[in-house]
């Protein structure tokens, strides 16, 4: 679908709903080609309000703050998923919004995301819907043990998770979830794990980065390397089970996909996001156009940017951790000249206030003549990080 505005000219107003790192990386993108941003984030200083050229602050279901957000802006987008989908719908009735509150929905819900997979012609891990106590009584596959229950809604970085090996532990992990809707995953042996961010135009046009290969430690990603060292056919394939995904909700805007790859490569979707995403970070300092450039894009009509990639790349991820000297509670702030005295690592910190453990508080993009190159620099910045300040 066109839009009579589009494309939008410099100085447009674009919108945004939340106000994490993800908005405040959008913010600069959009601003640098010369678009104002409006945030409308609850919280009082979030990463993307302080950047942004306008903050209202209010609830993502304040109708009162959606039609001043949808007044002001041409055009609106979100960076969580957890932005309930009518607000976006909301907003649709002023301005133009991407994606679509459509797309965001199957993706705020872990049981239709699988489901939506599946009918792309994708395999998931096996699961079960869990939505109460009979799902458990009745759970005839025992193969599910040991199994990931998650919470169906609201669950990010591992949390919403919980581990059980058996019906017991089932019973009280959904006990201890309030009773909410979840599903029960078995749990994989995973050869890697990849993603895929793509964005799609509101003709449809679509463009893919290349694969990255994602750890995470404790439910959390710890760093993308990209392009992923595995199979050019295996990446074609994720690739391609993407852009399917796109095209089949008529997606319009920046979407990842994750992969969980098994030893004998089969491919299963774990999940989607339906905005730029962490492991596409990478793209700021090596690529032609970023994630987050490109998320402007889609929104003001203007045309794809390129998705090459000049030099292999690994990102680091700097969780709030490194701010306590050790396992202690003793605050400190990291030294970031063992970060920037390479030429080729390029630094990232979100702006937030409070350093918690787990906290994403900014990123580290290394550049190098190879991946492992870079992959190695990673280590050492990760091992200097990790020392006490001061030492050397
Ligand atoms: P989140 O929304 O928190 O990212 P995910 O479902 O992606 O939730 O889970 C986070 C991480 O936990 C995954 O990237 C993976 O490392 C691990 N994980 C999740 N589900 C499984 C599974 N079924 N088997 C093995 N590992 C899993
Ligand atoms: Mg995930």
């Amino acid at each position: 679908m066109k839009h009579d505005a589009h494309p939008l000219a410099p100085g447009s107003w674009l919108g945004l709903l939340g106000g994490g790192q993800l908005g405040r990386m959008f913010c600069m993108a959009a601003q640098s080609m010369g678009f104002k941003v409006c945030v409308l984030d609850p919280a009082a200083d979030g990463p993307a309000a302080s950047v942004a050229d306008r903050h209202i602050q209010g609830d993502y279901l304040d109708k009162e703050k959606l039609r001043e957000l949808g007044q002001l802006c041409a055009a609106c987008t979100t960076e969580f998923e957890n932005v309930p989908a009518q607000s976006l719908a909301f907003l649709r009735e002023h301005c133009i919004v991407s994606p679509a509150p459509e797309a965001v929905a199957i993706a705020q819900d872990r049981i239709d995301e699988k489901a939506f997979a599946q009918r792309c012609g994708l395999e998931v891990a096996p699961y079960a819907p869990i939505l109460g106590r009979a799902d458990i009584d009745g759970l005839a596959d025992e193969s599910l043990f040991p199994g990931i229950l998650k919470a169906a809604r609201l669950g990010y970085d591992g949390k919403g998770q919980a581990s059980v090996a058996n019906r017991a532990e089932l019973h009280d992990a959904f006990l201890q979830f309030g009773g909410v809707p979840c599903v029960l995953e078995k749990r994989m042996d995973l050869e890697h794990e990849l993603s895929v961010v793509v964005a799609r135009a509101f003709a449809g046009e679509t463009v893919a980065y290349p694969v990255a290969e994602n750890v995470h430690r404790g439910g959390i990603l710890a760093v993308s390397a990209v392009p992923a060292r595995i199979d050019p056919a295996l990446a074609l394939r994720a690739t391609e089970a993407t852009v399917r995904m796109a095209h089949t909700l008529e997606y319009v805007g920046v979407l990842c996909v994750e992969f969980f790859i098994l030893a004998d490569d089969t491919m299963l979707v774990n999940e989607m996001a339906p905005r730029p995403h962490n492991s596409g970070h990478y793209t700021i300092d090596a690529c032609v156009t970023s994630q987050f450039e490109q998320q402007a894009r889609v929104l003001a009509g203007w045309p794809l940017g390129g998705v090459q990639q000049h030099e292999p790349a690994v990102m680091l991820n700097l969780l709030g951790d490194l701010w306590f000297e050790g396992a202690s509670q003793v605050a400190r702030e990291p030294d970031w000249l063992q970060v920037v005295k390479h030429p080729r690592a390029k630094l990232h910190l979100y702006g937030k206030r409070e350093a918690r453990p787990g906290r994403k508080m900014g990123h580290v993009t290394v550049l190098g003549d190879s991946l492992d190159q870079a992959q190695g620099l990673v280590r050492r910045i990760e091992a200097d990080l990790d020392r006490p300040v001061g030492a050397s």
